[in-house]
């Protein structure tokens, strides 16, 4: 009995308490009081001398949502990546701020604000040009959260304290939360000395929490890309034993952690930690054998350099043309297979084989083996247009060459074209072939004119780059020529369509 009442005495358990029956008067009752209850915190506190974040690099935006929260009875601190980075001397990609209000009752604390996500429902709250993500503090309550069979967390939107909001986080780093007002970093797990250590550190039993959310494993890779911190050995060991449940998450999840490793100026650094720890198969298998292979692998290596560098330069970065990279050296041997040794090769050598087979090979390349395309249409269709746009870049044809020059993704098709020719793919005659478009797209009217007069005139042999692009094998049957026409368009257009 008197154990029971030093227990209830100094736990905070009723902080963490799931918020039930929302908008009902008693839960309201109930939440007003805690609010004004002093809170007993486990955690460490560390005063600004200790952490040494500048509240002057918290932005407006945060500061402002932190403080209408506090103002309004609730608990808000800024949390995860931001406080890691802050700690860290780096500059936060993004502020998140987390709360024991509901995100209903962050909905009314501010005008432009909306609540989004099925999952996790989190508040987007945008401030002039910023947008601060604030999450309600989430509960530890297993019973009451949706799992798979694989234990994979489908929908969790129960409430707690910032105790067991704390104990749900991925990473101790991750878990420490800033509060603005009192200028201290509370930390519960212990994310503090692991910073110091530079050590990445999964919060609980790393197995379960790989069960319930296997990207956890890809966020771990992700910071020793980003940070070089070293990975607890528990951590490490369940990565190796949970790596095949990486195969059971949608798509679309992968896709956005994929843009995650390789557009935020590290992706060099990522692909060697992703092939390091043997995880580029569960990411990206199209990649994984890409990788496989020497020349595919120096290949993705320059374009992830050269990613990186636009990134250092502040240029901008298109999905579409990073992933139309990363999977081009599968295309282009699936290019070369359906033109030589595919069974239709003798019907669809009398048309255009070579488009044809790119066409194929496309296809095949952005689907699963289910069928299922590994990304979404608006990506595909960019990757297809620049892709089908290098056998007409290394053509050249004197008749298509205004038609390509207007062509809305002339510029990636040509980006892609030249640091094929740059990494030696297009023979010796590439770089040249190149350069001209290069020219040409920067040429006037009446250089253009000029230009491509010159092509004209230019021997057969030599407009072309050649080596790199699988040959073309024609051999047609003498047919009439109004029929020869009317298929060849019909091949075309359903090219362009899919383009
Ligand atoms: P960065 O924004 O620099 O990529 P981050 O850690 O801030 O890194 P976010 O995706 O912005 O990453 O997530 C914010 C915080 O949410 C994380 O710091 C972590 O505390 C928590 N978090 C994110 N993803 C998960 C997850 N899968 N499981 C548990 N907690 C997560
Ligand atoms: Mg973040």
């Amino acid at each position: 009995m008197i154990k029971k009442f030093i227990k209830n005495l100094f736990s905070t358990s009723k902080v963490d308490a799931p918020i039930v029956a929302a908008g009902s008067r008693e839960a309201k009752k109930k939440q007003i009081a805690r609010a004004k209850k002093p809170i007993v915190h486990k955690a460490h506190s560390y005063p600004a001398k200790q952490h040494g974040i500048n509240p002057k690099h918290i932005p407006e935006s945060a500061r402002m949502v932190a403080q209408t929260l506090t103002d309004a009875g609730f608990e808000a601190y800024v949390v995860g990546g931001a406080v890691r980075d802050l700690m860290l001397g780096h500059i936060p990609k993004d502020f998140d701020v987390a709360t024991n209000a509901r995100p209903e009752q962050v909905l009314k604390l501010f005008r432009r604000a909306r609540i989004i996500g099925r999952r996790f429902r989190i508040v987007h709250v945008m401030h002039k040009r910023d947008l601060i993500e604030v999450t309600t503090f989430r509960g530890d309550n297993a019973d009451d959260v949706d799992t798979d069979e694989h234990g994979r967390v489908l929908r969790d939107n129960v409430y707690g304290g910032i105790e067991s909001d704390a104990k749900r986080r991925d990473m101790t780093i991750n878990a420490l939360y800033y509060d603005v007002k009192r200028q201290v970093v509370l930390d519960y797990h212990g994310g503090v000395p692991d910073l110091r250590d530079h050590m990445l550190r999964i919060i609980g039993d790393p197995a379960i929490r790989f069960r319930e959310d296997p990207v956890r494993m890809l966020r771990v890779l992700r910071f020793i890309a980003k940070l070089d911190f070293e990975v607890e050995a528990h951590t490490l060991d369940a990565m190796n034993e949970c790596k095949d449940l990486l195969r059971n998450i949608p798509s679309a999840r992968l896709f956005d952690e994929t843009l995650k490793f390789f557009t935020t100026g590290h992706a060099g650094a990522s692909m060697d930690v992703l092939q390091d720890y043997d995880f580029t198969e569960f990411l990206m298998p199209v990649l994984h054998e890409v990788m496989g292979t020497d020349r595919g692998a120096d290949w993705v290596y320059a374009v992830l350099e050269q990613t990186d560098e636009r990134v250092s330069e502040d240029k901008s970065l298109s999905p579409g043309f990073l992933f139309a990279s990363l999977m081009w050296i599968k295309v282009e041997e699936r290019w070369a297979f359906y033109q030589q040794q595919h069974p239709c090769w003798a019907f669809y050598q009398q048309q255009h084989p070579s488009i044809v087979a790119l066409d194929m090979a496309m296809n095949e390349v952005v689907r699963t083996d289910d069928g299922e395309v590994v990304l979404t249409k608006r990506f595909t269709a960019d990757m297809r247009d620049i892709w089908s746009l290098q056998p007409r870049l290394e053509k050249r044809l004197p008749r298509q060459v205004p038609k390509l020059l207007e062509h809305p993704r002339f510029r990636a098709g040509y980006d892609f074209f030249l640091l094929r020719a740059q990494m030696g793919h297009l023979g010796e005659a590439g770089l040249d072939v190149a350069n001209w478009w290069g020219m040409m797209y920067a040429a006037n009217g009446a250089q253009r004119a000029q230009m491509l007069e010159e092509l004209r005139n230019m021997p057969k042999a030599d407009n072309a780059a050649g080596e790199g692009a699988p040959k073309k094998r024609r051999r047609r049957k003498p047919k009439s020529k109004s029929n020869a026409k009317n298929e060849a368009n019909t091949v075309v257009d359903s090219n362009m369509e899919n383009t």
